[in-house]
């Protein structure tokens, strides 16, 4: 090989510069600590030196257990950095999941949180493929644990020089598990390669109008750091410099306070999280610190009632679509070309699409043959990818990997529509569409419809079977005020006038509930909605 032909696109090389250029940038956990970059960096190769000198080698699986804290982020860079993979557990499985998940993807050590300890110790028998337990507390406190063998984070990682290895870009870095309602999860895993793609893929994404971001916004990001690499935003946000703040669990209150005390001007989150947010009691005297926040929803869409309720705040909210699956970037509604000059009203129903793809994603929405659909902003197909950062299939699962990965492209379950301008519109999931009368109604355009309602918080539309026409829809709404089931179809029927929604696709039934039940990373439950309507 010519000397130089060989630049391994992994971890350690991506940051080989940051600690330097960004050296007094600051790292803040809550109002329990902060760093500087230039700490922050050394305290990952303490990491990296405490877990090697416990017995971690290169290739073994390393679980974090805990909520969005600093130990989190430092985990982070310094186990897939050493070699090792990084398991960011998913907290919010049931017990038998959390046990499935982490004995599927054979852990070797955990990171835990003393918070999470119970859960484990209750089945600790279970665990005896576990190493080594390494843990801690906020408040530095001493840990009375059965686990075996224990060891305290503080303990281990000390100031010590930590030389990273130039590791094959080809590694993996990264194992998780989807959030999937039916049957058990299934894994992910990523390269050193792919997280470096898509860092740098999303760093770009992110300067156009209406984010702009630049290196002096502050992060604050509200996806909890098992969802898919908190969707790639820590990596990126170090990257290019940016203050990073680390809510830990997430409270409204504490989030509120974070926003004001440390000048948050950058966010991401499902849309239930900003609707928890917008609901806090208190939200008044946080008005001047809402003014101008910009935050990317993703995950699911953007409800329109929802954003416009933010507009109203000063807030900038956009949309993007990715999967765990995907790692999991892959559209964001930030401006192109074709919207740029358009009236603000255009723009803005833009941004709350589904978006237009970052760079280097090949994204393609096709019928059942795999043939394109016409850009028309009308036909439905399946949306199907291609980019340098997707899995390469479901760990230890073929027939599955399979059918992801059927034609050579990576099958979403996602139908969409594209527009003529390029804009992409997830309309619904193939698995959770409302098929009436041998048609379909898109779940999606009818929530966002119900959505801007005066008076609905929160709505899911789902299928109710139906001896005559298959299924027909039902909505389930959280109100905010006394709104009741004929406010909803006449608004509604404004909306057929219109010609934005189509008769028949008005819901049978509206229920109104409490809340809506949240999947283990806050997006409605449909399938929970389903088993509702049995009862
Ligand atoms: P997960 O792997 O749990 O993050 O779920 C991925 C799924 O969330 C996708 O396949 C979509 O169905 C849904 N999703 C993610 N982002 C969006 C979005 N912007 N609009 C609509 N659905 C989304």
């Amino acid at each position: 090989m010519e000397a130089g032909e060989k630049f391994n696109l992994n971890l350690r090389n991506l940051f080989i510069n940051t600690p330097k250029n960004f050296s007094k940038t600051e790292i803040k956990y809550k109002n329990f600590r902060k760093y500087t970059y230039s700490e922050f960096f050394e305290r990952i190769q303490g990491l990296a030196h405490g877990l090697e000198s416990i017995g971690v080698k290169r290739g073994d699986v390393v679980a974090v257990i805990d909520w969005d804290t600093d130990k989190y982020l430092e985990a982070y860079f310094a186990v897939p950095m050493m070699g090792a993979v990084l398991h960011t557990v998913n907290i919010r499985y049931p017990p038998e999941i959390i046990y499935y998940t982490m004995n599927h993807a054979e852990d070797k050590y955990v990171i835990l949180r003393d918070e999470f300890l119970p859960i484990i110790e209750k089945n600790a028998q279970l665990f005896d493929f576990i190493k080594g337990w390494i843990v801690y507390s906020d408040e530095g406190k001493e840990i009375n644990s059965k686990l075996k063998p224990l060891y305290y984070y503080d303990d281990i990682v000390k100031k010590n020089h930590y030389e990273f290895p130039d590791l094959d870009e080809n590694t993996t870095a990264t194992i998780f598990y989807t959030s999937g309602t039916t049957g058990f999860p299934k894994g992910v895993t990523f390269t050193h390669r792919k997280l470096v793609m898509h860092t740098l893929a999303l760093s770009n994404a992110v300067q156009y109008p209406p984010l702009n971001l630049t290196r002096d916004h502050t992060f604050m990001i509200l996806v909890p750091m098992f969802h898919v690499h908190s969707w790639g935003i820590p990596f990126s946000a170090i990257l290019n410099g940016n203050k990073y703040v680390l809510p830990g669990r997430y409270e409204v209150g504490t989030i509120l306070e974070l926003l004001k005390n440390e000048n948050v001007k950058f966010s991401a989150m499902v849309p239930s999280i900003l609707y928890m947010i917008l609901s806090a009691p208190n939200l008044e005297s946080y008005k001047e610190y809402l003014n101008g926040w910009k935050i990317v929803i993703g995950g699911a869409a953007l409800p329109r009632g929802l954003a416009m309720r933010a507009r109203s705040l000063g807030i900038i909210t956009i949309g993007a679509y990715g999967l765990s699956e995907t790692a999991p970037l892959l559209t964001i509604a930030t401006y192109n070309d074709e919207i740029q000059n358009a009236d603000p009203e255009i723009k803005f129903n833009f941004s709350i699409t589904t978006g237009i793809p970052v760079p280097m994603v090949n994204l393609r929405v096709v019928d059942q043959n795999m043939n394109d659909v016409p850009s028309d902003g009308k036909s439905v197909g399946e949306i199907i990818v291609r980019a340098p950062w997707l899995t390469t299939g479901y760990y230890k699962d073929p027939n599955k990997t399979e059918e992801l990965w059927k034609g050579g492209w990576m099958h979403t379950g996602d139908l969409a529509v594209i527009n003529p301008n390029g804009y992409i519109s997830i309309v619904d999931r193939e698995k959770d569409a409302v098929k009436s009368g041998g048609e379909f109604i898109p779940s999606l355009v009818l929530e966002n419809a119900i959505s801007e309602l005066k008076g609905v918080g929160e709505v899911a539309v789902v299928g109710k079977s139906d001896e005559k026409w298959g299924e027909r829809p039902v909505a389930f709404i959280v109100k905010t005020s006394n709104i009741n089931e004929k406010d909803v179809i006449e608004h509604l029927n404004k909306y057929v006038e219109v010609g934005r929604i189509q008769k028949w696709w008005i819901p049978d039934q509206i229920i109104f509930v409490e809340s809506i039940p949240k999947t283990s990373t806050g997006k409605s439950d449909k399938k929970q909605l389903k088993e509702h309507l049995l009862r």
